[in-house]
């Protein structure tokens, strides 16, 4: 084993699955799970591995085109469209079209997808309101065998309501005129279902849209593992930036929020320490609405948000309006650093 030590800080950034796995392996996490591993403990975070998040995604709804199809273009996907259930306020549910089949060998195989001019319509629940978990089973094994993940996926009734009306809603689709034009017939399903069976057509085909979050979340409460600042509660020169510490997960793909937290610590991580003339503390905040839990606390502490100014819509909008005056709403004209210096950004 070979032992390195950070002179600042570490930051871990191992993503919603592997974050949790390591600081559980580190002794940081629920202190009943880590005496039952043999773990000491180091701090006592109930949250980690908790409040798991992801999209649940249906990619079993096939048509065979009535013209040939050629080789996949691009990377195989098409249009998107996102739309609302009729149980939600916003739009919560999302498709895209994809060349040839979205199947296991199997299905593909029993259903005739694996040959001709096939091509999906999938569906994902985007509002998913299912929370799962990540637990450490074994400090010895690694692998599969040493953790289990429950994805929470249509622990929900609403979940599952929502999904089985996007099967209705993709039949329709294919009902348009413009879609007629181009599909031979459906495969799977092969037509309308009944309640009962698109219930199991949902629960059949749920799979992931790989958007795991939420294992170390941000936050100030119980179950919080990072703070505002991204730093782990309880444990000095810690960070983490990945997609674990998203709260709940938003209803968009998961990559761009991502981007914007690692923005967002590497501005923090600059500003460290920075307090400029009149001595309130400056905070640079990403764009993204991962950043309002943390934008409502550093205001609260008295802080000044310089907010991109694309903030600014969704500050203005949102339940974050009453945030608004204390906004810098546009980026400032240079950019402090750690060292006190300006410089343009
Ligand atoms: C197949 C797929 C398709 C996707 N498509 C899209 C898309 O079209 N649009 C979109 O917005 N999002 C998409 N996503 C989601 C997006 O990629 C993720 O939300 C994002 O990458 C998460 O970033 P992260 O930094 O949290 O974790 P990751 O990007 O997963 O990074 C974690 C890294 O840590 C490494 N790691 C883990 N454990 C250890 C360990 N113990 N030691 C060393 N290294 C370790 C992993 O190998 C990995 O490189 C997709 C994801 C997948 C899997």
């Amino acid at each position: 084993m070979r032992e390195a030590r950070a002179a600042r800080e570490v930051i871990l950034a191992l993503g919603a699955f592997g974050t949790p796995e390591l600081l559980i392996r580190s002794g940081i996490g629920d202190p009943v799970a880590l005496r039952q591993l043999g773990v000491p403990v180091v701090s006592a975070l109930p949250g980690v591995g908790q409040n798991l998040q992801d999209h649940p995604f249906v990619p079993g709804m096939h048509f065979r085109a009535r013209d040939r199809l050629g080789l996949p273009r691009a990377n195989g996907g098409g249009a998107i469209i996102s739309w609302r259930s009729s149980a939600a306020a916003r739009p919560d549910l999302h498709a895209f079209v994809a060349q040839g089949a979205q199947a296991s060998p199997d299905e593909a195989l029993s259903a005739g997808l694996s040959t001709g001019d096939v091509f999906a319509i999938s569906p994902a629940l985007m509002g998913s309101r299912g929370i799962g978990s990540l637990t450490v089973r074994s400090v010895a094994a690694s692998g599969p065998r040493a953790v289990e993940i429950r994805s929470g996926f249509l622990t929900e009734q609403a979940d599952v309501d929502a999904l089985v009306e996007s099967v209705d809603f993709i039949m329709d689709l294919a009902a348009t005129r413009a879609y007629a034009d181009v599909i031979d017939k459906p495969l799977t399903p092969p037509g309308r279902l009944s309640r009962a069976e698109k219930v199991a057509f949902v629960r059949d085909h749920c799979s992931t849209l790989f958007h795991p979050c939420g294992t170390a979340a941000m936050g100030t409460g119980p179950d919080a593992v990072v703070d505002p600042a991204l730093s782990v509660h309880g444990v000095a020169g810690l960070r983490v930036v990945d997609a674990s510490v998203i709260p709940v997960i938003p209803t968009c793909n998961t990559q761009a929020p991502v981007i914007a937290i690692a923005e967002r610590a590497a501005n923090l991580i600059l500003l460290r320490g920075v307090v400029p003339p009149g001595g309130r503390r400056v905070v640079y905040a990403a764009d993204f609405v991962v950043t309002m839990d943390a934008a409502r606390t550093v205001i609260a502490d008295g802080a000044v948000l310089v907010a991109g100014s694309r903030m600014t819509p969704i500050f203005g909008a949102g339940r974050y309006a009453n945030l608004h005056h204390n906004l810098v709403p546009t980026c400032p004209p240079a950019w402090p650093t750690a060292a006190g210096s300006a410089r343009r950004p």
